[in-house]
């Protein structure tokens, strides 16, 4: 299962909220998992490390996303530095540009981000939203079968339904390996126990389930139907 799965982020941390499962699957079948991460999350807060400089969080966040992306098995890493909270002043076409080109560098053949609301509702997440779209849709990406949004919160919709989550991932073996990788991103200790629960109170942790939306399928949108594994119907 040589395949290319290319996962389009905002921030250090985003890969592992969403897509931890996933990730670790795709490695654990031979899968080959490539992230790009727009920024290097300085302007979010640094949680129980205390205060620091903006440059001193995002040197932390860089090490915080290499222990995550070895816990989760990424295969290769492209982290930019385009200014945190920025992404929707950049220049979307250098946004749309470089996603194509780190698309193409991997021969990426599914690609993986977020939904219209970015999950969080985050700016950055959205800008990455509608450059990975442009991007996929614009047929610069020619490797590129699939296009999934990663959709936490809408397990539960309705299977076979437009827009329903196509594949569901209910993390069986790998809820440890999520706590890891969540642990790994240290200064971002507040929000995960947000969403989490504290990571301490596990084993075993209540994750809910990771979902994925199949949005995009050789020039289908919204193709109805289960799946098992995001490797189905790749030719
Ligand atoms: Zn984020």
């Amino acid at each position: 299962m040589n395949r290319t799965v290319g996962f389009i982020y905002a921030h250090p941390d985003d890969e592992t909220f969403g897509c931890a499962y996933l990730i670790r699957e795709i490695a654990n079948q031979g899968g080959k998992p490539v992230l790009l991460t727009a920024t290097r999350g300085e302007a979010g807060k640094s949680g129980r490390l205390g205060p620091m400089t903006r440059e001193q969080l995002a040197e932390i966040r860089d090490l915080e996303l290499q222990r995550a992306g070895e816990i989760l098995g990424i295969a290769d890493m492209e982290r930019l530095d385009m200014g945190d909270g920025k992404l929707q002043e950049t220049e979307q076409e250098a946004l749309v540009d470089i996603i194509t080109a780190f698309l193409n560098k991997h021969g990426a053949e599914v690609v993986v981000t977020f939904p219209a609301d970015g999950i969080s509702g985050h700016p950055d997440h959205i800008a990455i939203h509608h450059a990975v779209n442009k991007a996929v849709f614009s047929g610069n990406c020619s490797s590129v079968q699939k296009l999934y949004y990663n959709v936490m919160g809408i397990s539960g919709a309705k299977a076979n339904e437009e827009g329903a989550a196509v594949l569901e991932l209910e993390g069986e073996g790998l809820q440890e390996t999520k706590a890891r990788a969540l642990a790994a991103h240290e200064s971002q200790i507040l929000s995960i126990e947000r969403v989490f629960g504290k990571l301490s109170e596990g084993p075993p942790w209540h994750f809910p389930p990771e979902a994925f939306q199949l949005v995009w399928e050789r020039g289908s949108f919204n193709p109805v139907k289960r799946e098992r594994s995001i490797f189905d119907d790749l030719i």
